[in-house]
């Protein structure tokens, strides 16, 4: 398994839990993985060295976490030398790669998203603002960590945005502007899993973006998530399955770049129905970890599945009809310069007491945890409904004495507020 972040030990849990598993190796891995897998110190990024690596040890199954192998061409290169893959291809990791690939795509394919322009300089980006409207969203085109998009709520705003990315503001992701109309509504994250012919659904999340609570400051990978995403009813789901993924897994086919492993669809839910905001080609952090703890299904099964082309042999994932609820500890000055090495106790009681503690930014020093990153530890916990699940994974975070660190108090507000009516 390639990563080092809670996704990957969500996933490492979940695959050590298969009686198909005869031995795991994470790369680079972390603390918590480590309780399942080997560690071995390569690069996951490099596909020449992740191959060297999987020929030494005869790996049967590569599974890729995070989207940064899958658009250096670690599954290309793997592929091409017999080896099987969970993740897609370079070429179908463009649905989160380029921006403007996906639109492009979803305009061909009739996918419901928001209306856009595609530009490579500054002075034509901005005569063409008037036509979108306020507010408007621009965008870098290629991957920027999720800082590549303005909201802007006026035309100086805008421009000043346009200008920044053509300026290299985002680096290469820069190169290349999308201007997008605005859209209304609440986001949900939809999960599906596809070997490129066969697609099936994987579930649905809601994450918390911003650092502060309410919803409020800095944007961040995510503070905390919560599975299902009960808004994305099981109609609104059938749509998106219809309207917006079967149809991007056809037209990825039909191109010869076939998208094979989980499909991650932003969706913003309009009145019109779901739209696209956004593909991501790997599964969502802290997203993946509520999922996991759902999941009924045999993981490396399901992975081995997709990666062999024979998901259309095997019954869709079945998800626990209970909630789980993720609460991200962060370092003190995340999402800025988080504050590393500070000292981390509690978390076997955490888990003690029915949650589950993801290792996300550790470190082992001296046989002790403590913070090597900004999102540090996701503290993961079910229940009956978000209120339950809520409840639960704070008693865990408390269980846990971090600090230097801090975590919001209210991952799933919004979803307790609906529960409560
Ligand atoms: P990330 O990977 O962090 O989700 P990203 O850089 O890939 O971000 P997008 O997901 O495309 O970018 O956009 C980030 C956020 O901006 C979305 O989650 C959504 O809140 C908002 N957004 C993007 N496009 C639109 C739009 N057309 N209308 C309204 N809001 C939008």
């Amino acid at each position: 398994m390639l990563g080092s972040g809670g996704r990957e030990h969500a996933l490492a849990w979940k695959l050590a839990q298969s009686p198909r598993l005869t031995k795991l190796y994470a790369a680079p891995g972390n603390p918590g993985i480590a309780e399942h897998a080997e560690m071995v110190a390569l690069d996951p990024a490099s596909p020449e060295a992740v191959l060297a690596f999987v020929r030494a040890a005869a790996i049967g199954l590569v599974v890729v976490g995070p989207e940064a192998p899958l658009v250096a061409g670690v599954g290309d290169l793997l592929r091409a030398n017999g080896v099987l893959v969970f993740g897609p291809d370079a070429a179908a990791a463009q649905l989160e790669g380029s921006k403007g690939f996906t639109k492009d795509l979803c305009a061909r394919e009739n996918i419901p998203t928001a209306g856009y322009a595609r530009f490579t300089d500054a002075e034509a980006a901005k005569a063409a603002l008037p036509g979108f409207g306020l507010p408007v969203v621009i965008k870098a085109d290629g991957l920027a960590a999720g800082k590549g998009v303005v909201i802007a709520q006026d035309t100086a705003e805008a421009e000043a945005a346009i200008a920044d990315m053509f300026d290299g503001g985002f680096g290469d992701a820069g190169a290349e502007v999308v201007i997008e109309q605005f859209l209304t509504g609440e986001e949900a994250s939809f999960f599906a899993i596809t070997d490129g012919k066969s697609v099936v659904p994987f579930g649905s999340a809601q994450d918390h973006k911003r650092v502060g609570e309410g919803d409020t400051g800095p944007n961040t990978g995510g503070m905390g998530a919560y599975s299902p995403a009960r808004v994305l009813t099981p109609e609104l789901e059938a749509r998106a399955m219809a309207e917006i993924v079967e149809p991007t897994v056809r037209a990825m086919a039909a191109a010869g770049t076939p998208y094979s492993g989980v499909l991650y669809a932003g969706l913003m839910l309009t009145e019109s129905g779901p739209q696209l905001i956004e593909y991501n080609a790997r599964f969502g952090d802290p997203e993946c970890q509520v999922l996991m703890m759902r999941l009924e299904d045999d993981l490396l099964d399901l992975l081995l599945k997709v990666a062999e082309g024979r998901l259309g042999e095997t019954a869709p994932p079945r998800l626990a009809d209970t909630v789980a609820l993720t609460v991200v500890m962060a370092a003190k000055g995340y999402p800025g310069t988080p504050k590393k090495g500070g000292t981390i106790t509690g978390i076997a009681a955490a888990d003690a007491g029915g949650a589950k503690v993801f290792h996300a930014g550790t470190a082992d020093k001296d046989g002790a945890i403590v913070a090597n990153g900004g999102r540090v530890l996701n503290v993961t916990a079910t229940g009956a409904s978000v209120a339950e699940a809520q409840a639960a994974a704070y008693r865990a975070v408390d269980a846990i004495d971090f600090p230097s660190g801090f975590c919001r108090r209210d991952i799933g507000w919004r979803e307790v507020a609906r529960e409560a009516e």
